[in-house]
């Protein structure tokens, strides 16, 4: 996959029903079509079939991720969503978030089963890392720096830390390196000035397509 930078990624968490999210690409859809990047839109995945119809009956440049994906190839887990399952729906999927590290065990093992797996089928792994020294799974490209501190606080990473984590993990491999947490449309130019972190991952300030909007505006200025 060659993604035209800067890479944001929406990710929507447990929000959103299925009318709220097609609200929102109806409404994000048509300001799109002019920034230069890449948007990844990551409903929950009960929406991810329809969200690629609506995407594509609309034409919408907008990508579409999923939040996870199961550490099994497919079979008997109930409940699980197998890579295989989705391949042909979405190009991308978070992988490694801090809350699913936090509040469903997730460890390397599994996080690598989880990447292998995606990758495998085509889709490319959004690996979520807390910090420059967490273990990256081999066949990742695009990693998401994270620290928990950020998320969901209104306390972002200063510019300056986000970018030295940005050259430590470009340090180790070619990476695509997002930066996530509190990203708002006052703060996202500073954390992709220097052209080393390429991109934002995005949650509360995502929700509110007028406010995602803006996020796009500022880019573009
Ligand atoms: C996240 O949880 O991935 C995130 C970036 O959250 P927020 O934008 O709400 O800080």
């Amino acid at each position: 996959m060659n993604e035209q930078l800067p890479l944001i990624v929406a990710n929507f968490k447990a929000n959103k029903n299925w009318e709220e999210v097609e609200s929102w690409l109806e409404v994000v859809g048509p300001k799109v079509s002019s920034f230069a990047g890449t948007i990844i839109v990551c409903p929950s995945s009960p929406f991810l079939g329809i969200a690629a119809q609506s995407i594509k009956s609309k034409s919408l440049q907008v990508k579409l991720g999923s939040q996870d994906l199961s550490k099994f190839e497919q079979g008997a887990y109930t409940g699980e969503i197998a890579a295989s399952q989705i391949s042909d729906i979405v190009d991308y999927s978070i992988i490694g978030h801090s809350e699913r590290r936090q509040n469903f065990a997730e460890d390397e093992k599994t996080l690598d089963q989880k990447v292998q797996n995606a990758v495998s089928t085509g889709i490319s792994p959004i690996f979520c890392v807390q910090n420059a020294d967490v273990a990256i799974p081999e066949n990742v490209k695009i990693v998401a720096y994270e620290p928990v501190f950020a998320i969901g606080t209104g306390n972002p990473d200063t510019p300056d830390n986000a970018q030295a984590v940005g050259k430590k993990l470009k340090s180790k491999a070619d990476y695509i390196v997002l930066y996530g947490g509190s990203v708002s449309d006052a703060n996202i130019k500073s954390f992709l000035k220097e052209g080393i972190v390429d991109g934002a991952l995005i949650a509360t300030n995502c929700l509110d397509p007028q406010k995602f909007i803006k996020i796009l505006e500022v880019l573009k200025s």
